[in-house]
């Protein structure tokens, strides 16, 4: 059964001083990547929209800093308020321009911006503002205009990531959302000014990185650039920042490993981690893309995997029993490509899957789920971040060499281990990485997420880290 809902899409604008703004500089057409075909645009922005639109957030930003915290909050709840009226059709736009499941897109993409508001919300409220510290008086402060700069992967979460904390804190916002998903920053620019968010706190811009992310980056009058995305670009975005000495956070690409250890619950482990690699089509930061297995057990391993992919059918991103949809689009479905047909040619051994459409689908940016096994972890695909459901498992003949091998990458964002409880945490706390999830815990959105090594530059976003991450920080000496 096909998802029936139809998204009203709007012409293509910006989002400035609390009005849509049309672009003078042409469009850029967003495709819809099972079918190829251009449905929605978005203006091409300029330095100039940049300039406007971080005019707007600077003018607002005396008046909603000054707003007390109840009212902040109160509005960052209704905004939750209206995403959550609003969540069919934020699912259904994209599924439209990603290609994610539609019914992984309800609860994912629709539904974790409203809980990560509601949870922002709730954390304001508990937060330590002022503190006494000896005889001063330490206090938190809205920091200015904040840059957000976000990806394409998970497009209203990510921008919820940095908006919510941003907003709760008392600053005043330019977000570029990612010219391939753009689609549903727009609703929620719609949805704050329904929530009574005064004009110019919160502004839109669309536009390539080159152009609007750079003027950004650049703009002397922009206090700090909250940028997720990938580490290359990532670095340039720490450069182009470094001249105005702007506050910069960096949450940047993965290449996690989830760690099976010798007493761990096989069937649960594997199921886990293969749900991990192939969640949102492949396309997550987080992603468990490394399988590290103990040697001996590698082929039961495999013949979990491959009774566990069968669940996956691979299809129209509409219907609702889709498990994979396509890649985000036909460049991304060639670049995933190409990294299957190299962990051939390097010698890993195939087992499912491979370069090619699936049977059955001729057009689309469809790619088929693939398995190797026996992967060196110096291999090319053990170590670039590939972003689409590739699984690498890993033997390993030791706890010790498990742990080299886990640590072995450039990457630090996330991880896994399954295993005796107490095994599996020692286990844990030896990874180098931001995250880890010992047998099957619980995502958390008030814990702390952000990367070690090339993952990050050290902060974290969700709970209070964020909101710490969007304060200044004053002492008063009495
Ligand atoms: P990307 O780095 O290509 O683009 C991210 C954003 O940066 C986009 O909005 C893009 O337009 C903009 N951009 C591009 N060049 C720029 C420049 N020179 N200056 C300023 N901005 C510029 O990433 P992507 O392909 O959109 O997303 C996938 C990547 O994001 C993966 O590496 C993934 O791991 C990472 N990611 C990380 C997290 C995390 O929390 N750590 C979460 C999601 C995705």
């Amino acid at each position: 059964m096909t998802s029936t809902v139809i998204t009203q899409i709007p012409a293509p604008a910006h989002w400035i001083d609390g009005r849509p703004v049309p672009g003078d500089s042409g469009d850029i057409e967003v495709i819809d990547p099972a079918t190829g075909r251009s449905f929605a645009a978005v203006p091409a922005g300029t330095a100039a929209d940049v300039d406007a639109a971080v005019g707007a957030a600077r003018k607002a930003f005396r008046g909603w800093a000054a707003t007390d915290l109840a009212e902040r909050v109160a509005v960052v709840r209704r905004i939750a308020d209206e995403l959550d009226h609003r969540s069919q059709e934020i699912a259904a736009t994209i599924t439209a321009e990603l290609g994610s499941p539609i019914a992984e897109s309800r609860i994912a993409q629709a539904g974790m911006p409203v809980a990560l508001a509601r949870a922002f919300a709730d954390i304001a409220e508990d937060f330590p503002w002022e503190q006494r510290v000896g005889n001063s008086l330490v206090v938190r402060e809205p920091l200015g205009v904040v840059g957000a700069i976000t990806p394409w992967n998970f497009p209203l979460n990510q921008v919820m990531s940095k908006v919510a904390p941003g907003l709760l804190a008392g600053n005043t916002m330019v977000v570029k959302p990612s010219e391939i998903t753009p689609l549903t920053a727009r609703i929620l620019a719609e949805a704050a000014a329904t929530a009574g968010l005064p004009d110019g706190v919160l502004n839109i811009v669309h536009g390539v990185g080159a152009a609007v992310g750079a003027a950004i980056t650049s703009h002397p009058d922009v206090d700090m650039v909250a940028f997720t995305g990938s580490t290359a670009v990532g670095k340039h975005v720490a450069a182009s920042a470094a001249d105005t000495v702007k506050r910069v956070s960096l949450e940047l690409g993965g290449k996690s490993a989830s760690v099976i250890l010798e007493d761990a619950d096989l069937p649960t482990a594997v199921a886990q981690s293969l749900a991990s690699a192939w969640f949102n089509n492949g396309q997550v930061c987080a992603a468990w893309t490394r399988l590290l297995v103990p040697a001996a057990r590698q082929s039961e391993v495999l013949d979990l995997l491959v009774t566990a992919a069968q669940h996956y059918h691979v299809g129209d991103p509409t219907d609702e029993a889709t498990r994979l949809g396509p890649l985000v689009s036909e460049a991304q479905r060639r670049r995933v490509e190409a990294y299957v047909e190299r962990g051939i040619a390097d010698g890993a051994t195939l087992v499912m899957g491979g370069p090619h459409r699936p049977e059955g689908l001729k057009t689309g940016a469809y790619i088929r789920p693939t398995i190797f096994a026996d992967v060196d972890p110096d291999s090319v695909i053990a170590q670039d971040e590939i972003f689409g459901p590739v699984l690498s498992v890993i033997p390993y003949a030791d706890e010790e060499q498990a742990v080299e091998i886990a640590n072995n990458s450039v990457y630090g964002l996330h991880g896994a281990v399954f295993g005796r409880q107490d095994r599996a945490l020692a286990v844990a706390r030896r990874l180098r990485t931001g995250q880890v999830d010992v047998n099957g815990g619980q995502y958390n959105l008030l814990a702390p997420f952000g990367g070690y090594k090339q993952s990050g530059n050290g902060g974290r976003e969700f709970g209070r880290f964020s909101l710490e991450e969007n304060l200044e920080t004053k002492a008063i000496q009495l």
